[in-house]
């Protein structure tokens, strides 16, 4: 039994609005789904993907409108790293970026670039050299040939980051590769999961910040991972179906919550695989508050819904 490496990372935003422009326009992913969080349904969950919104690929946001700025500290991710296909797309970005009024940072051997989204989170394109196949969107003003690939990395404050964390090896199956770098390897895709020192500033959760990651797992084997994390004495929740896959929580002992979600039934299980994240949909139990919802969410349009007949004609 493997995890199949990531599935997806939440984060938090204070704008929906900077939110689609920056994801699905400005970086050029596809907005998959537009939905409300399970346990609050006044705010908006968000998912950005590839085509088809594939696990590996996923990034989503709950918004909670105007929060505060957080910040990552001890027992929190504090960058994500998604894949270029080349070096050449790092020069591209950096371009598009700059354009765009986005200040980056390129690496001092120019394999990196480095840059925040519009609430602060700190994001880093790299190049993908090392084996992901690549999950890519589809946006008119960004080439095939330099459309990000998926999701390569993230990285983690800790107090003990040089130290390897037993849960991580021993429990979920990464290996670690020496100085707070793991990967973890799944039989199509793997994932660099990495521990930093943490800052002297006490971490706070708000706008910008991570809220949780979640690994993927065979459908077939994902009552074995809730036991075998109960079995290493670790508090794991029931099994809650997020409509979109069946999902299980637990906080590793450096303080990150990690989640373990399934591979199915994915995206296209309420809607169109043509028109993902065009529609609000709600989740089953709320579906009764549809009024109400539409009523107080601000509108989002997803750009390519908004785009759609001029990319037919581009096409
Ligand atoms: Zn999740």
């Amino acid at each position: 039994m493997r995890l199949e490496g990531l599935h997806h990372i939440t984060m938090i935003t204070g704008d929906a609005r900077s939110n689609v422009a920056f994801y699905a326009d400005t970086l050029g992913l596809r907005l998959v789904k537009k939905t409300v969080n399970f346990d609050d349904p006044s705010a908006y969950h968000l998912y950005f993907g590839d085509e088809a919104g594939a696990p590996g690929s996923i990034l989503t946001w709950f918004e909670f409108p105007g929060a505060a700025p957080g910040r990552a500290g001890l027992g929190m991710i504090h960058t994500l790293r998604l894949g270029v296909p080349g070096a050449a797309s790092i020069e591209f970005w950096e371009t598009r970026l700059r354009d765009r009024g986005v200040t980056t940072e390129r690496s001092a051997d120019g394999a990196t670039l480095t840059f925040a989204d519009p609430d602060g989170l700190r994001l880093q394109l790299v190049v993908a050299d090392d084996g992901n196949p690549p999950l890519t969107a589809v946006h008119p003003e960004v080439p095939a040939a330099h459309a990000i690939t998926g999701l390569e990395g993230a990285r983690a404050y800790s107090m003990f980051s040089g130290v390897e964390e037993s849960v991580l090896t021993d429990v979920l199956g990464f290996t670690h590769e020496g100085d707070g770098e793991y990967r973890l390897q799944g039989e199509r895709r793997h994932f660099h999961w990495a521990y930093d020192p943490a800052p002297a500033l006490a971490p706070r959760q708000g706008a910008g910040t991570v809220h949780h990651i979640a690994w993927a797992s065979r459908d077939e084997d994902h009552l074995d991972w809730q036991a075998r994390i109960r079995e290493a004495d670790g508090y794991v929740t029931e099994v809650k179906d997020r409509d979109y896959f069946n999902a299980i929580y637990f906080r590793e002992p450096r303080g990150v919550l990690f989640e373990i979600a399934t591979l199915s039934p994915g995206f296209a299980t309420d809607e169109d695989p043509e028109h993902l994240g065009e529609a609000l949909r709600l989740p089953k139990q709320h579906e009764h508050l549809r009024e109400r919802l539409e009523a107080s969410l601000r509108p989002i349009v997803n750009p390519r819904a908004a785009g759609a007949d001029a990319r037919e004609v581009t096409a």
